[in-house]
């Protein structure tokens, strides 16, 4: 009966598509249960103000623990959880449980005044509860909201400006802190970057990757400093690998920084095992 399912000259389960919308809706099927069956995981980045500096604190990036899988990055299951609204649950679990890590860590002398950065989707960003969601993660951790950096892409905040501001405006009158993530893939105006109620912008990796003296990547890396500077925003570059990057990012005036040279992602215990060895050998 293949044939009878075909249309337009293909049938759908003699496609390639077969595999692949399969493994698709198994992906949905399976991420519905991943929150409630606790496979997900956060791992920890450091940032640090200035790298001869100890950490300053850390981003958290979700893992999906997948039984069979293995170890599954957002980049492949966050597209999927947003488009099925799954994406909600899955953000909030992120955001109690970097609080809930950050409140540990803030108790010790080593970490008292880390900060943790959450990573805010398209969705969640102008999802009505938002607001109320980061109020209660706060309150039940009992954190100030200056410990709390969301992380919002340029492109997110791009789309519908005004409702963007709002939004960005009742979080910065929280006291959290506000990091416009991948920037310079967007296209922000001038204008519009003058009324953000932002603390800091993130330099996308794409700018960093082959960063090298005189090119169009350090020219925009230095009008992303100086665009900082002007408008009292931290800037930070993002995936710094290799020592000439931190070199060169330093003489653009990008000290801020984040990237495997410095730290990768890596599990709770191990992210303050790490910071405490680079206190003791610095
Ligand atoms: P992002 O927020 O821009 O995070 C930076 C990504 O770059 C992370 O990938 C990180 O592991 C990677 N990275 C950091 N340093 C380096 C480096 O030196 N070299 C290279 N090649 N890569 C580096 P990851 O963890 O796969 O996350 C990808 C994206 O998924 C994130 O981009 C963020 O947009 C999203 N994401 C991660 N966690 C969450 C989350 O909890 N919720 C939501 N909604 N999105 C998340
Ligand atoms: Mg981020
Ligand atoms: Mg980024
Ligand atoms: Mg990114």
């Amino acid at each position: 009966h293949r044939k009878d399912l075909g249309r337009d000259g293909y049938s759908f389960f003699d496609s390639s598509m077969n595999a692949n919308a399969q493994e698709y809706l198994q992906l949905i099927h399976d991420l519905r249960f991943a929150v409630e069956r606790g496979e997900l995981v956060l791992h920890y980045q450091p940032k640090f103000d200035d790298p001869a500096q100890p950490v300053v604190g850390a981003e958290a990036l979700v893992r999906w623990n997948h039984p069979s899988r293995g170890l599954v990055l957002p980049d492949d299951f966050i597209p999927v959880a947003e488009k099925t609204g799954l994406i909600t649950a899955i953000d909030n679990w992120v955001l109690n449980e970097a609080c809930r890590q950050l409140k540990i860590w803030r108790d010790t002398e080593l970490g008292a005044d880390w900060t943790v950065a959450v990573n805010v989707s398209a969705v969640q960003f102008r999802h009505p509860q938002l607001i109320e969601t980061v109020r209660q993660a706060l309150d039940r951790h009992q954190l100030p909201a200056r410990s709390l950096i969301l992380e919002i892409t340029e492109t997110t905040t791009m789309r519908d400006v005004e409702e963007s501001l709002a939004i960005l405006q009742q979080l910065a009158k929280m006291g959290v802190k506000i990091s416009i993530d991948d920037f310079g893939t967007g296209y922000s105006s001038l204008m519009y970057l003058r009324r953000l109620p932002a603390n800091e912008l993130k330099i996308d990796r794409g700018f960093v990757r082959e960063l090298k003296q005189d090119t169009e990547d350090a020219a925009i890396v230095s009008a992303i400093v100086a665009l900082g500077k002007a408008l009292s925003l931290n800037v930070v570059a993002e995936g710094v690998e290799t020592m000439s990057q931190q070199k060169l990012l330093a003489e653009l005036g990008c000290n801020s920084l984040q990237g495997y040279l410095l730290g990768r992602p890596m599990a709770a215990d191990d992210f303050m095992c790490a910071a405490d060895d680079r206190l003791q050998t610095n």
